[in-house]
């Protein structure tokens, strides 16, 4: 068994979608931390995000500290995700600009991708 090539495919194959309207949001190759907070609990911190419209630029206090960020929303059901960070203050959140807040509650494992590797 050729292992690069099982997990090059996973690569692309493994895909969360909206729990509302099962659209493709992100691929789980994009995520960064699995251990962020989001306004209603446990958050994915994600580079890149799929099929969402972003919200009104504002000034938020979070835990650490005030940043710049914009709602996301899925574009085609309008259920809130998450937030994307725009700017951030501090130096050492600097990381964080330009990546998005996904709310673990609402995206769930694209099993018609994941049930073929029924193993993990
Ligand atoms: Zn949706």
């Amino acid at each position: 068994m050729d292992k690069r090539k099982h997990r090059n495919y996973l690569e692309s194959q493994l895909l969360f979608s909206c729990n509302s309207c099962h659209c493709h949001l992100l691929d789980q190759t994009s995520i960064i931390s699995r251990n962020f907070q989001g306004r209603n609990g446990p958050a994915y911190l994600v580079n890149h995000v799929t099929n969402i419209t972003l919200g009104t630029k504002e000034e938020r206090m979070l835990l650490t500290g005030i940043h710049t960020v914009a709602d996301i929303v899925c574009a085609q059901c309008q259920v809130k995700l998450g937030w994307k960070y725009l700017r951030a203050l501090e130096e050492p959140q600097k990381y964080k600009e330009g990546k998005y807040i996904v709310e673990k509650s609402k995206v769930s494992k694209d099993f018609t991708s994941w049930d073929q590797f029924i193993i993990y």
